[in-house]
């Protein structure tokens, strides 16, 4: 008896001429994901993807990662064994040691023809020899073990157990996008929806630092470490923001500062855009969630903007938003206090609908191109990789 995982994929398998790229991807995403973790072979089959394991490989690791890799729709530990009924018996019984169950029912599929039995008559006779072994009763309807068996063209394998992946996209199919990286709850959550979509993410931060502390800078680290899980080699810029911030306070109208802010910011992106060779900006904005959120607010900001702006979490409740930082381990760190560079010298009622003729008139007296060129100079970078060195 040999183990081993099957891997099933959904849309990848619809996408016409691009399967062959999409499927590459996916083994490539798969065998850096499980580097550590004993696998031997990551090995393209017609219609899914198989892992073939080392003797010591840590199954429970292996189903640990796989069912965070983007792309997987499902996906299994098989038992691989000869095609014979004696090995096929011994095998499916060896499979459910440890299992709890009452009922049972063995389903078949037989891709090879020439096999002696056909596939209710291999089913009924290994559900019989587990019956008698394991002193479980026949349930056709709902079983509480669900024993599967292929018998095909090389072997016969077995498997109990159907585990849900994560769906969505082999990260890198999707081009890649610069993600606008705060610290707070939104931002790694929308970060997460374009690289399930099969975007490579790079980051972007912007600090304030000296008027605040380094804590942004550390949590934004800790963040794209932990996306790094499912975006694997993660790359992250550090922009000096103090004195933009400086020059936009001292020579602009206090009831539009975060907007101004806000378009220094994606300036400041594009450029990095173009650098790294990333398609579009990615923020955490939420419709309406704050006053720089407004539609008309968003708008303004948007006007200075050449390349699209994405949004994912447009539509989204707080709720959901914070249901989902937690579903993908980002909420605790997003939660640690930090202060966040927009809400510095922010006066209590900034404008709520301002247009993009406002914010010109604005930040008229700014020299933009120069502001721009020296935060450019001080940007940082910082690399995390996935699995963690
Ligand atoms: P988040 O929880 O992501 O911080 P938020 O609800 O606090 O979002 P804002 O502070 O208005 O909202 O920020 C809106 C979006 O602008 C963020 O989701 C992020 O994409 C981007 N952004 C804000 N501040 C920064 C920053 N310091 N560095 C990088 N991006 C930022
Ligand atoms: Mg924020």
């Amino acid at each position: 008896m040999k183990e081993l995982f099957t891997i099933h994929y959904a849309e990848v398998g619809l996408k016409g001429k691009n399967r062959a790229f999409f499927e590459r991807r996916l083994a490539q995403n798969i065998k850096q994901s499980l580097r550590g973790t004993g696998y031997a072979l990551v090995k393209r089959l017609h219609d899914r993807i198989q892992v073939q394991l080392e003797p010591h490989a840590d199954i429970a690791d292996i189903k640990k990662r796989l069912s965070r890799v983007m792309g997987i729709a499902h996906f299994e530990l098989v038992c691989r064994t000869e095609k014979n009924m004696a090995a096929i018996k011994e095998t499916a019984l060896r499979h459910t040691e440890g299992k709890t169950f009452q009922t049972l029912k063995v389903e078949t599929k037989r891709s090879d023809k020439t096999f002696p039995l056909l596939s209710p008559q291999i089913s009924a006779e290994v559900g019989a020899y587990l019956i008698q072994h394991t002193g479980a009763r026949a349930d056709m309807h709902t079983p509480e073990l669900l024993c599967r068996i292929e018998v095909s063209q090389n072997a016969a394998y077995i498997y109990t157990e159907k585990l849900p992946g994560i769906g969505g996209l082999p990260v890198g199919v999707s081009g890649k996008v610069l993600v606008m990286l705060s610290g707070g709850i939104d931002s790694p959550v929308a970060a997460w929806r374009l690289i399930k979509r099969g975007a490579k993410a790079v980051f972007i931060h912007f600090y304030s630092y000296p008027y605040t502390d380094k804590a942004s800078l550390e949590k934004v680290m800790e963040l794209s470490h932990i996306l790094a899980e499912s975006n694997y080699r993660s790359a992250l810029y550090l922009v000096p923001f103090a004195d933009v911030q400086q020059a936009i306070v001292a020579g602009t109208p206090a009831p539009f500062r975060v907007l101004l802010y806000r378009r220094l910011m994606t300036r400041i992106a594009e450029r990095v855009a173009a650098l790294v060779d990333a398609e579009a900006i990615v923020t955490g904005e939420s419709l309406a969630q704050v006053a720089s959120q407004t539609l008309t607010n968003l708008r303004a900001i948007e006007a200075i903007a050449d390349i699209p702006i994405l949004r994912p979490l447009i539509g989204d409740d707080k709720a959901e938003i914070i249901a989902q930082a937690e579903q993908i381990g980002t909420f605790a760190v997003s939660t640690l206090p930090h202060q966040d560079c927009c809400s510095l010298f922010v006066p209590k009622h900034p404008a709520t609908r301002a247009t993009a003729a406002d914010l010109e008139r604005a930040e008229a007296g700014l020299d933009i191109e120069a502001l721009v060129k020296s935060a450019m100079e001080g940007i940082e970078k910082r690399v995390v990789n996935f699995p963690y060195e």
